[in-house]
This record gives structure tokens, C-alpha cells and sequence, in this order.
């Protein structure tokens, strides 16, 4: 199962930097390079609150939730703090 975060760098990488496929990855280099951007293009990433809600309490995903399992119930990580008490 793959989760939100490895979605992400999965899109990062393929659309590459500045629209140029590279090596090391993409997402490599902006997590390292430009920790800020990367979390931002994460947040929009996830701006979609029909497809990244989470399911217990409707809440829009974020950074926090990048180990969230892409699923078609995903739970955030505070929920998934809750259930695991
Ligand atoms: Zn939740």
C-alpha cells in the first residue's frame, strides 16, 4: 500500500524540476533542497477535500498525515493516534 507521501514524490518525479525528468529524483532534491516548498506543494497537493478527506473526521489531510495509506478511507494521523489508544 502506498501512502499520500509516496504518491506525492511518485508526481513530483515524474514531472521532474521545472518540467525536466532528473536524476537524483525530484522529490529527493526538493525535500533536501527546499524542505518549505516541498511541504507547501504537499498541502496543495492534498487541497482536494473530496479525495483526501479523512474519513473519521472529514478533516483535510496535511504534511502531517504524509504516512497516511492512500485508500479510499484514508485516516488522518491524529485519528489514527485515537484508534490506536
Ligand atoms: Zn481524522
Amino acid at each position: 500500500m502506498q501512502t499520500f507521501g509516496e504518491y506525492y514524490d511518485d508526481m513530483l518525479d515524474e514531472v521532474g524540476v521545472g518540467g525536466l525528468a532528473c536524476l537524483p529524483p525530484a522529490s529527493r532534491i526538493l525535500k533536501e533542497m527546499d524542505p518549505t516548498a516541498y511541504n507547501v506543494g504537499f498541502s496543495d497537493f492534498l487541497d482536494d477535500p473530496n479525495r483526501f478527506a479523512c474519513s473519521e473526521c472529514g478533516d483535510v489531510l496535511t504534511y502531517d498525515d504524509v504516512d497516511v495509506e492512500l485508500s479510499d478511507y484514508p485516516i488522518c494521523s491524529a485519528c489514527r493516534k485515537l484508534g490506536e489508544k
